[in-house]
Order: structure tokens, then sequence, then C-alpha cells
């Protein structure tokens, strides 16, 4: 079934009063009016009310179908029922202890049964938190200081993994040697020596880069779908690379997985034929509460062990493990069984074969990546194979703009630049209402879709 969006009723709908006078407010109190880079404002943040399974309801009253999900947390949708439940029993229980619960030893055993090499787990509170451990791990582990990891990818605030993350055509370097570009001004010189910047499906240029530089390299640190490095698959020839030159130089593979565990029942690495040391996790094992997890073989886990004395790594946190994340966390992946992971695959299938034809029948210049429930529209008629394919000019992020402003005009909130997520309480009907957007899109914006190919 196809029906058209009612674009009028929508656009009239739309004011904005409340987030205006809500920002007016903000900018008063945060350094840019928000509290975190990524808020979209185009030009205002929509300032949000409640959330009730696949909808938002912003504080003018407005409905959005998220595609969001707070940044693809959200696998279940907004206040899933057995979530808040389990949350509202836990907080008249208690919020937190500085003793152990049951419930953290039934969540790591979910991770531990369903991911493979995830032999042991321990609990942070972010995504962010998980990978600087991951780190740690690796490093008390080998002894090594240095990390590898690919340019363009997210992997959360620590340092060394925010070397390169923005990196542009400008700053990047050489194709076959990869500049370390600093995040921000002042990050210390010593961290970007210590962080090898490699190139995602990059197989020579990896075998070159690894052999010179692995006797300083504690792990390759790899998302095996990095979103906004392009939401593009690992070559299987590139991965058995990765393996054999790792293990050949004692070097730990960390599989980020903060976002892409959402991909399969029993994960991204898995997916691709990825076999880390270590995995991190965060995002869809908290049930949409603050969570993080480092999970890996029982031999490199063992640097956190205390049982003989001083762990090597030494993993604490006030809020780890606290019983809400914990019991969150607990209700969705119970529910995330392997008939709800089939219906999401189904519905990104349909959804990505739909936008593939739609741009194939307009001729129109962009095209899919993704999997699972993820997918991103690129402003380009092929598919990107790495990052440095997705640097956009002008006249594309301008169209990219206007693409993500005309989704929220029609009531959906579509992610600029990074991946968009489908959850479970969507069906058909959202997968649809998504495709005859993009169509509108394109034949309304065809002019300005045009002038992305025109010569500058
Ligand atoms: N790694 C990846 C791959 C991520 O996508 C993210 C968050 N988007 C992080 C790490 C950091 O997670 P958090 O925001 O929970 O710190």
């Amino acid at each position: 079934m196809t029906r058209q969006p009612n674009t009028e009723d929508q656009h009239d709908m739309q004011a904005f009063t409340q987030s205006e006078a809500a920002f007016a407010h903000a900018l008063s109190v945060f350094p840019d009016g928000t509290s975190r880079v990524t808020i979209e404002r185009d030009p205002i943040p929509k300032y949000m009310e409640r959330g009730e399974g696949a909808y938002l309801f912003d504080v003018d009253g407005n409905r959005y179908l998220d595609l969001n999900g707070n940044f693809t947390t959200l696998i279940h949708g907004h206040a899933f029922k057995p979530v808040v439940e389990a949350v509202y029993r836990q907080l008249a229980s208690g919020s937190c202890f500085a003793n152990p619960t049951l419930m953290e030893i039934e969540l790591a055993s979910i991770l531990c049964e369903r991911i493979p090499n995830v032999d042991r787990v321990r609990f942070v509170n972010t995504g962010t938190e998980a990978v600087m451990f991951a780190i740690k791990a690796a490093r008390a582990f080998t002894g090594k200081a240095g990390i590898a990891k690919f340019e363009g990818a997210y992997h959360g605030a620590y340092d060394w993994v925010e070397v390169s993350q923005s990196a542009t055509p400008e700053n990047w370097g050489p194709g076959d040697d990869p500049v370390s570009v600093p995040l921000y001004k002042g990050m210390p010189e010593s961290v970007l020596d210590e962080t090898l910047v490699l190139r995602f499906n990059h197989t020579e240029l990896l075998e070159k880069q690894l052999q010179a530089h692995a006797h300083r390299i504690a792990a390759v640190v790899i998302d095996p779908m990095p979103s906004r490095a392009g939401l593009i698959a690992p070559n299987p020839s590139f991965l058995e690379a990765l393996h054999q030159l790792c293990r050949h130089h004692g070097v730990l593979i960390i599989a980020d997985e903060v976002l892409n565990l959402r991909q399969g029942y029993h994960g991204a690495s898995a997916r691709y034929g990825l076999k880390p040391d270590l995995i991190t996790m965060g995002k869809i094992i908290g049930g949409g509460l603050p969570i993080g997890a480092i999970g890996g073989r029982e031999e490199v886990m063992q640097v956190f062990s205390a049982k003989s004395g001083r762990p090597l790594v030494s993993q604490g946190g006030t809020f780890s493990a606290n019983p809400l994340s914990i019991v969150a966390g607990i209700a969705a992946m119970r529910a995330l069984d392997k008939a709800a992971f089939a219906l999401l695959e189904g519905l990104g299938n349909r959804l990505r074969a739909n936008l593939a034809d739609i741009i194939a029948q307009h001729d129109a210049p962009f095209a899919v990546t993704g999997a699972g429930s993820l997918f991103r529209i690129h402003p380009t008629r092929s598919k990107p194979r790495e990052f440095r394919d997705t640097a956009t000019n002008p006249a594309q992020n301008a169209v990219l703009r206007t693409l993500s402003r005309f989704f929220s005009r029609h009531g959906v909130i579509l992610p600029n630049g990074a991946a968009s997520c489908l959850s479970t309480p969507m069906g058909e009907i959202e997968v649809d209402t998504i495709s005859d957007l993009f169509r509108l899109f394109l034949q309304e914006h065809s002019a300005d879709i045009n002038s992305m190919e025109k010569p500058e």
C-alpha cells in the first residue's frame, strides 16, 4: 500500500512558538543554547514534550515519525511498556546501591549468550566510557600505548578515537598516508602521534601501515559499519587481512558495536565475520537509559579482575551497572528476540529497496547504504566505498539540509549526515510514508537536486 502524505495539513499545522521561546531562554544558560553538539537546530531546535512508540510530539503539538531514535538507541521506540514498567518497579525499590544486584548478572548473561567472543562483561554508563575502557584494556594486555582507528569513524569522546573523526579533503592528507587530524585546537601532539589513522576497506594500505606501526599499536578500533563514515559494510577480504595482520603482530581488535549491535541478534561482528577480542556496546542494551558495556574474550577481560590483588585496569564508576539502566536493558533485550530482528530486517530491506527504486525511476543523484534497521541517503550517484567518498560539496550539503528540512516539515525526523533507523513499533505504513515523502522530495526539488551536478 502506498499513500501520498497529506502535505498541506502537516505543513499548516506546524508552528514553533513554544520552541522559539524555549530556545531564547536556553541561550542564556547554555553556550550555544544546547547541551549537546549533535542537536539539530534548523534554525532552532524542536523541544520535545513526549514520545510514544514510533512518534514524537513537540512542545507546540507537532507530531513526528522519529527516524533518529535518540541516535539509534530506541530500537523499541518511545515509552516501550516493558521498559516503563520495569523502571517504575525498580525506582520504587531504590535507584542505585554500592553493591551488586542480581539483575546485572542477568543482563550480562544475555550478552554473553548472544554475542560471540563475549565471555565476560563490565558495565559502564555510556558508549564513550566503554570505548575508553576497551582501549585501556588493550593497552594493559599488550603493554603498548598506541591505537589505530579508521578515518571518519565516530567512537565517542575519548581523545584517541576523536583523531580524524572530522577530517576533511583539505587536511586528511595523501591517500596512502592519512594524516592524524586533531578534533579540537590544543589536542595534545602526543595523542596525534599515538593514533594511527587507517582507511576502511583499503586492504593494501592496512597491510603497509600495520607492518610499519604494529610494534607500538595496542588495538585496532573498528566499527563494523561506521555510521558517520558512510554506513558502509566491510569487505570480507579486508576483514580477513585485518584478522591475520592483528594476530601476526600482537594487536587486539576492538569492535565498536555501540551503534551497530542493533544489526542482529548476535550483533554486527557476527553478521560480517569480524572476530574481535573486545566489543564495546551501548545504546540498545540500556532500553533507553544511559549505559555502556565492554565485553570480550576471557583472557583479555581478566585485566579488569581484582581477584589476585590490584587489577591491571581499574574500572569503577559511581553509576556503573545502576539498577535502573540494567532493568530497562533486560526488558528491551528480552523483547529483542529473533522474530523482532527479522521484522526489523524485513522493514529495512523493504525501505532500502523502495528508496533505490525511486532513485532509479527519477534518475536522481542519490544512493542508499545501510543494513538491518539502519539506512543513510547519500547525495551521490554511486554508493560510497569509504569515508573519503562521503565528502560533500556546498551544493550537496544544501540539498541534504533541504531534504532533512522537507521531511521535518512533513512530520518525519530524518537525521542529516548520520544513520537513520527504524524501530519495532514501525510497520509497512511507516516505510511507505518515508518512501512516498522521498519521491515527493525528488519531484518538488528537482531544480535544487540538478544543481548539485552542475560544475561549480
Ligand atoms: N561509538 C559509536 C559507534 C557510537 O555511535 C557512539 C554514539 N553515537 C559512541 C561510541 C559513544 O556513545 P555515547 O554517546 O553513549 O557516549
